[in-house]
């Protein structure tokens, strides 16, 4: 088992509480431009990590890092265990060594996206059960039960055949939570999950969002809402150019921010 990078005294690490994603001295460069520099984290089972900062600085190019959508030009992941193997492409960058590994990691991540991006041409359950019978092999009749269970949760059993372009912003994107639960991961990742939806159908989905957190889920979760952050998140890591600039439980990253970037920063967007 590794070091904590991001050691918590208030968080203390026991048995139960076994490393799901460690992250060290991640660095991302899109040719000329570095866009993370030296980010480490580690996430525990049951761990909610709200990870904030201003547009650009590289909140989502993390969250793609982690389950390879880019490919870090350097630096340490571990997800479930695994330490990932790079090759170096020659030039600076890197590649994943065995893309079955690459699989295998990502079946094991949920991840929500801004854009509720469902499958336009299937209904909500087709959504839910394609990966788990088409890529994990879910039997189908096993697949539909634990998939009707899913909608039931995120309150959309009576859109179960309905085809996304019927549904509001924010049933579309309960039904993605759903699909991302479906491949029964042990880490949800979710970038902005209200930021594309209008006001009123926020809350729905923070709701669900917040009831996964309570079931003790392990979540990294980029988000804009702070009130939000501050109620489910175990820890907050604030970055700015690509540099964890603070970091720590809510009540002290938001109660007293010690940078003056991250005071300037809650203030603009509360
Ligand atoms: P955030 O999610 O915090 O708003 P991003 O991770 O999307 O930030 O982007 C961080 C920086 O990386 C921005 O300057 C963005 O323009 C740049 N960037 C992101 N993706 C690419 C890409 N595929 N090619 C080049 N630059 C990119
Ligand atoms: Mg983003």
């Amino acid at each position: 088992m590794a070091t904590a990078v991001s050691a918590d005294p208030l968080h203390p690490v026991t048995s139960e509480q076994a490393e799901a994603i460690h992250v060290r001295d991640l660095h991302k460069c899109f040719g000329e431009l570095e866009v993370l520099k030296g980010v480490s984290l580690t996430a525990r089972d049951g761990d909610v990590v709200a990870l904030i900062g201003g547009s650009g600085s590289g909140k989502s190019t993390f969250l793609r890092c982690i389950n390879f959508l880019e490919n870090p030009t350097s630096g340490v992941i571990r997800i479930n265990g695994e330490d990932v193997r790079m090759i170096s492409d020659g030039h600076g960058g890197q590649y994943p060594a065995d893309r079955r590994q690459i699989e295998r990691i990502r079946s094991r991540l949920g991840m929500v996206f801004q854009n509720f991006n469902l499958w336009q041409h299937m209904t909500l359950i087709q959504n839910v059960i394609e990966v788990p019978i088409h890529v994990l092999g879910v039997k189908r009749d096993e697949a539909i039960a634990i998939g009707e269970q899913l909608l039931e949760r995120v309150g959309l059993s009576e859109k179960r055949d309905v085809y996304p372009a019927y549904l509001s912003g924010g049933q579309q994107q309960r039904g993605a939570i759903a699909r991302a639960l479906a491949i029964q991961p042990r880490v949800m990742l979710f970038d902005e999950p209200t930021s594309a939806l209008d006001p009123e159908l926020v809350g729905e989905v923070l709701k669900v969002i917040a009831d996964l957190a309570k079931e003790g889920r392990t979540m990294l979760l980029v988000t804009h809402e702070m009130k939000f952050a501050r109620e489910v998140a175990s820890h907050v890591m604030y970055l700015h150019n690509g540099v964890v600039e603070e970091e720590g439980r809510p009540e002290t990253v938001f109660g007293s921010p010690k940078s003056e970037r991250l005071k300037q920063f809650i203030r603009s967007v509360s």
